[in-house]
């Protein structure tokens, strides 16, 4: 593409840019203005111009065009110098008049949002999918669903800054297709962001749902400010996303974080991927509500009350140990230590800065995470032990919808080309 993209569209008063033009010095200058405006404003056009080494009229042309596309704000003044210097006008970010729309898919349905700049969702909604999941239907149950949210907004379409959408499965995020969905049958090759695209006119961006959650790590999470970060998804399986020099990584072939499959147990039990001794095997909820099980079967002594699916057995033993139960505490600290050596092996690999635990074995608090801690310092390497820290994500349950909105962000903050540069997507 080689001219900036600008939506003009029909009742929007101003045209609105999206940044474009991947290495072009226009955007690269926009680029480094828009990101001081959110990471260091308030701040006055003199003090850019210095941080940044562009030319003042240039970071005035910047900021004028920022502020007509509402991208910027204005704050106040500086106080006037005691020399008598004239009082400069402080811009921001302009985050709370932003509006962007976020879409979750997952097997049961379609949750959408319509979020500001800041990451807080303004409405959000959820529509089963029923017995009808075929890419066209579906598509048009997230049409549908966003345009009523939209309307209960009294937004126009035009007035998105884009559409992120997460998605349960492997995207070619470059060209907007979903390639394969393995829970929602004949989801095959689906040009799901040119069809949501020609439905909004506004840019549409998707990508594999662990992605977009280490997205919101990174704008509204515990990743703020990191360039280097392991996102965790724990449960029944176990899945990462890696965001390495600032960028996600994604593999040659889009597979990449399938960390749990990693082999801790060269001999160890076959896997459903056809390997042995993979770390989920041992690290996931699963083994926990398995453990459990056996435990009180052969008669252990404990307040543990198991029912339902895996995840409320694995939640009941993480209570139990925080109120103390022997047995419990026990079965986490196993948990733990095995959960820790996947993380050492992930630690010494990548030199991660963050490591952010997610999904249901946040419930473990303490006892889980203090033992992970523990492992990870006995059987990893100095340099990368001393900067790797180990946290629990802080976003809840919005986390993966927050994330398909960072896409977004990400669209706006990141000097990649990707994914703004996607003419199949006609941004
Ligand atoms: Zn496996």
């Amino acid at each position: 593409m080689n001219t900036p993209n600008t939506l003009n569209a029909p009742g929007h008063p101003t045209p609105r840019t999206i940044p474009a033009v991947p290495g072009s010095l226009r955007r690269l200058n926009r680029l480094a203005i828009l990101q001081l405006l959110r990471t260091r404003g308030p701040i006055s056009k003199a003090e850019l111009a210095k941080l940044s080494a562009i030319s003042p009229p240039t970071v005035s042309k910047v900021i004028d065009d920022l502020y007509a596309n509402n991208l910027a704000e204005v704050v106040g003044t500086t106080t006037p110098s005691a020399a008598g210097g004239k009082p400069a006008t402080l811009y921001r970010f302009h985050s709370s008049a932003v509006r962007i729309g976020a879409v979750l898919l997952s097997v049961d349905g379609v949750l959408a949002a319509i979020c500001d700049g800041e990451g807080h969702l303004l409405l959000k909604a959820f529509q089963s999918f029923g017995a009808e999941r075929a890419p066209r239907q579906v598509a048009a149950t997230i049409t549908s669903l966003l345009n009523d949210l939209l309307g209960e907004l009294s937004l126009a379409p035009s007035r998105l800054m884009g559409i992120g959408v997460g998605i349960p499965g492997l995207t070619d995020s470059a060209r907007g297709i979903v390639s394969f969905a393995p829970h929602l049958p004949g989801w095959q090759d689906v040009p799901l962001g040119h069809w949501l695209a020609e439905a909004f006119k506004v840019p549409v961006l998707l990508d594999n749902e662990s992605h977009v959650q280490a997205l919101a790590e990174r704008y509204y999470g515990q990743g703020a400010g990191c360039d280097s970060l392991v996102c965790i998804e724990t449960g029944i399986g176990l899945s990462a996303a890696f965001l390495l020099n600032g960028r996600l990584y994604r593999g040659a072939s889009n597979t990449a974080g399938e960390i749990g499959h990693m082999t801790i147990q060269e001999n160890g039990p076959r896997c459903d991927c056809g390997n042995h001794g993979c770390w989920e095997l041992y690290a996931s909820t699963t083994w926990l509500a398995n453990q459990a099980t056996q435990a009180l079967q052969s008669g252990r002594p404990s307040s543990i009350r198991l029912q339902g699916e895996v995840k409320a057995q694995a939640e009941a033993v993480y209570a139990a140990a925080l109120a103390g139960d022997a047995l419990a505490l026990e079965l986490v600290e196993a948990h733990g230590r095995h959960f820790g050596v996947g993380v050492a092996n992930l630690i010494n690999v990548l030199n991660p800065k963050k490591i952010i635990l997610q999904g249901e074995s946040v419930a473990g608090g303490q006892p889980f995470l203090q033992v992970v801690r523990q492992t990870v310092r006995e059987r990893t390497l100095k340099r990368p032990r001393e900067v790797a820290e180990i946290v629990f994500s802080n976003l809840g349950d919005d986390a993966a919808l927050i994330g398909s909105m960072s896409l977004v962000m990400e669209a706006l903050f990141s000097e990649s080309s990707y994914p703004v540069s996607r003419p199949a997507v006609r941004l």
